[in-house]
């Protein structure tokens, strides 16, 4: 894993430092590669490619544990049990890999004629990070609508 401690956040060109604030990072391939060898080693065998169509599908099994993401369908159903409540927000973001590995998790927030942007950078290997680029509604609209 890749650690640090310090975040950055980089605004109206200044670089502001913040300290103590721990942050480790892993590939996701990688990780996921050891969940499956943990399950493996203790005599759990995943099923791929195995979708549950509702939760009918899970009433012959002794232990369910709902790990099944945002559209938990386990969640939906037993949504007033569970006192669910879900609330849309409305940035817009995309994900980028790079090979440019930054020192620390930075938030880099820039103005530009298109709006405000607020990019997410930080390495998860010694020779990759994440870049991700998060924009407001109002201004992915504004260029959609010409
Ligand atoms: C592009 C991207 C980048 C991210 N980067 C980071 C990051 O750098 N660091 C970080 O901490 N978080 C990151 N996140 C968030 C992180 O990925 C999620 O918070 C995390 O994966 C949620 O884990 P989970 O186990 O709840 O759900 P998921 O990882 O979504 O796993 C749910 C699993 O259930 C399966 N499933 C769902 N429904 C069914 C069904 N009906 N039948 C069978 N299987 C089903 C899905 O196929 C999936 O395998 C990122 C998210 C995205 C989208």
């Amino acid at each position: 894993m890749e650690t640090w401690s310090d975040t950055l956040i980089e605004h109206k060109g200044q670089t502001v430092r913040i300290d103590g604030v721990a942050f480790a990072s892993i590939g996701r391939l990688k990780l996921l590669t050891i969940l499956q060898e943990r399950a493996r080693a203790v005599g759990v065998e995943p099923l791929y490619q195995n979708h549950i169509g509702g939760v009918e599908a899970l009433e012959d099994a002794d232990l369910v544990v709902a790990a099944d993401g945002a559209g938990s369908i386990i969640r939906r159903h037993y949504a007033s049990e569970f006192g669910t409540t879900i609330r849309n927000l409305s940035n817009r973001f995309a994900w980028f890999g790079t090979t440019k590995p930054f020192d620390a998790l930075t938030q880099s927030f820039v103005e530009t004629e298109q709006g405000r942007f607020n990019a997410h950078h930080y390495r998860y290997a010694k020779d990759m990070s994440t870049f991700l680029v998060e924009v407001d509604e109002k201004n992915v609209l504004a260029q959609w609508n010409g």
